[in-house]
């Protein structure tokens, strides 16, 4: 079984914070910086020991988490509060999300392989990611719509793989 990888905003400010290093395995701040979390993403791949990075419920096993930092005080489309992300920061997520398919031997990316958190509870809605809306916007990208906002991702995500394959 090979991982997966689960995309996320914070709901926090633009910068991580401790509990934020906590439950994702890769953070990503406003000014487009990698941190790692506390947590290995091998760490996931038994959880049975209670030592992992929570962030996804009913989803953690084989699942690394990717989030960009922000988001706290969204409401809706129209009211996206005061930590919205950044251009350089979705750029960053995308190439992240490209280099962990590539280390993880991946060449095609689809939806079993890379989905956000809400694309997540859609498909599982008796777990507790259910209703989760991260990530329904991305702010850089105000046309996106809330349902087209995973194909979006895994779309830019494939171009930047697609870099790291023609350099295999
Ligand atoms: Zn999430």
């Amino acid at each position: 079984m090979k991982r997966r990888i689960i995309n996320h905003w914070t709901a926090g400010t633009l910068f991580p914070n401790n509990q934020d290093l906590e439950h994702y395995h890769f953070l990503i701040d406003a000014k487009g910086l990698l941190y790692l979390g506390l947590h290995s993403v091998s760490s996931n791949d038994c959880v049975s020991f209670g030592d992992y990075a929570a962030h996804t419920g009913g989803g953690n096993t084989m699942s690394i988490g990717v989030a960009v930092c922000g988001m706290a005080g969204f409401v809706s489309p129209t009211n996206q509060g005061k930590y919205k992300l950044t251009k350089i920061q979705t750029e960053k997520l995308f190439e992240t999300n490209a280099i962990l398919a590539f280390q993880e031997g991946y060449e095609i990316i689809d939806d079993n392989i890379l989905l956000t958190h809400m694309e997540f509870g859609l498909k599982h809605p008796y777990t507790s990611s259910a209703g989760k809306i991260d990530i329904c916007r991305l702010p850089p990208y105000p046309d996106v719509k809330s349902q087209d906002v995973g194909d979006f991702i895994r779309k830019k995500s494939q171009w930047y793989l697609n870099k790291l394959l023609a350099k295999k």
